[in-house]
């Protein structure tokens, strides 16, 4: 056994500290779970004292360490290599206090998102963040992605809704930010610095989270429009309409629409298939019996201007389930197509068609029967890209990935929404950065961990 695995097993103990052996039992990601766990050891600390103390030992090592939490990141920000010592926060999961008052929740970092959201309902709150992956996904990687997910909208991304955090160095030293209020002017936010870091500047052990009040209603319509335009004038209305009650307002291309909605897919069509453009759209409301009626006026006012063509209402979880899963149930390309790559892109609202289409037809002009499904956060400016050309090989990838991200900087938009950069896009992350700001990452990195062992080659 390496010196290290048995300095830090002898410390902290064997359920502390997982060897090599027992560590490769474990799946390396919950994304696509097609390969082992291969580490040097996988560390398992109860508290913050241990992940101070387990990063001293790893920092006079000069041991790499990559912090796990749900390991639902796609980019590959969790790729642990043979060399490394993986960190998990999964024993840190305590809910420590909802605070109905201050409407804050204190979690450690290892909680699951949904186990959070439920926690929060049951007092009556509502925590916003909501992700196809909350089962699995933790607030710690929450936190360290910068999650926006399908209600950022309305209520920000993880960024808007963090208040406070507990983060500990690569040397071990705590950082105890552990603010309540909204307004805190004395210094730098440091929190700010560990949020969407990917695991690279230190490791979230703690924070403190806005919640928000429970929605006393739901509405959600299925609507096909006929052009890209009157999508963006439904949304722009749906927002005055709705004022802040406009929850979500995703959008899916054809393709993507009729893929989903075809056998094999489990999904009947909600409505014809032949529409250009479909719009999943959500409010929530505080007033059940008013917000019933001002959600059918705007679908009936939008119909009558002649912004939709058509248009289902959920009137039950069942239909709410159906027509949410025919966008977010994404392991179904997987289960019909390969390989796929899939992206994350950022971009103005009103760049978003012409975008598509450009990159569509660059693809086809290498890849005639290319496969090209786009679908997304568009109150958000954030689509997803599936591309499959029916070919895996890396070079491939790349010329796929130029395709689709090189466009984006002429229009000023980002090569990441929501997934980070993790290892997949780091040599594609100066499309969306500066040289200045890249630097400034760099000299950031190297204050806060000089000697490079947090998830090294991830992100810089
Ligand atoms: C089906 C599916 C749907 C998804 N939908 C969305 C979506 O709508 N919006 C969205 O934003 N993302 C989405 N994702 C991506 C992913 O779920 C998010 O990025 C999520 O926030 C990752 O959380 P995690 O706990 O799984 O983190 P992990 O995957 O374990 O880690 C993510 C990164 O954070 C680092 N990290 C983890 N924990 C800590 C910690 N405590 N301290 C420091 N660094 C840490 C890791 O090293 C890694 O770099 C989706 C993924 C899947 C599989």
């Amino acid at each position: 056994m390496p010196e290290i695995v048995e300095l830090l097993t002898e410390t902290f103990g064997h359920d502390c500290v997982l060897t090599h052996e027992e560590a490769s039992m474990r799946v390396a990601s919950n994304w696509r779970q097609n390969e082992n766990l291969d580490c040097l050891a996988l560390l398992r600390p109860g508290t913050t004292e241990d992940v101070s103390k387990m990063l001293q030992i790893c920092n006079a090592y000069n041991q790499p360490v990559v912090p796990h939490g749900g390991l639902t990141n796609v980019v590959g920000g969790v790729v642990t290599k043979p060399n490394e010592i993986a960190l998990s926060l999964e024993r840190m999961n305590a809910v420590e206090e909802i605070n109905v008052l201050n409407k804050t929740v204190t979690v450690q970092a290892g909680v699951v998102l949904q186990t959070l959201q439920k926690m929060v309902a049951e007092k009556g709150f509502l925590f916003p963040l909501d992700l196809g992956a909350k089962g699995s996904c933790m607030i710690g990687g929450n936190i360290a992605s910068n999650a926006g997910g399908l209600q950022a909208l309305r209520y920000g991304v993880m960024r808007n809704l963090v208040l406070g955090m507990e983060v500990v160095l690569a040397d071990g030293t705590i950082i105890s930010s552990m603010n309540k209020m909204l307004k805190n002017n004395a210094g730098y936010d440091l929190k700010q610095l560990f949020i969407g870091s990917e695991g690279t500047l230190g490791i979230i052990t703690k924070a403190i989270l806005k919640i928000e009040d429970k929605p006393e209603s739901k509405h959600t319509a299925f609507i096909a429009v006929d052009c890209f335009e009157k999508a963006n004038q439904l949304l722009q209305f749906s927002k005055k309409y709705l004022k802040n009650n406009l929850t979500s307002f995703e959008l899916l291309w054809q393709d993507y629409y009729s893929l989903m909605t075809s056998p094999p897919s489990i999904y009947a069509p909600p409505l014809p298939q032949n529409y250009p453009f479909y719009i999943l759209m959500e409010m929530l409301g505080q007033d059940a019996e008013k917000d019933q009626a001002l959600f059918e006026e705007l679908l009936e006012k939008s119909f009558e201007d002649g912004l939709i063509a058509d248009a289902v209402i959920a009137r039950s979880q069942q239909e709410l389930n159906w027509l949410w899963g025919i966008r977010e149930n994404v392991e179904f390309i997987f289960s019909v197509h390969h390989p796929v790559f899939l992206f994350d892109v950022s971009l103005a609202i009103a760049d978003m068609n012409e975008y598509i289409e450009k990159i569509k037809s660059a693809l086809q002009k290498v890849w005639a029967d290319v496969l090209f499904y786009a679908f997304g956060h568009m109150g958000d400016g954030n689509l997803h890209l599936y591309v499959s050309c029916g070919n895996a090989d890396i070079n491939i990838r790349h010329h796929v990935e130029e395709i689709v991200y090189k466009p984006l900087q002429q229009i000023g938009g980002s090569i990441t929404g929501e997934h980070g950069i993790g290892l997949e896009k780091k040599r594609w992350l100066h499309l969306s950065r500066t040289a200045e700001e890249i630097q400034l990452m760099k000299t950031l990195k190297n204050a806060l961990d000089p000697k490079g062992i947090l998830n090294p080659g991830k992100l810089l």
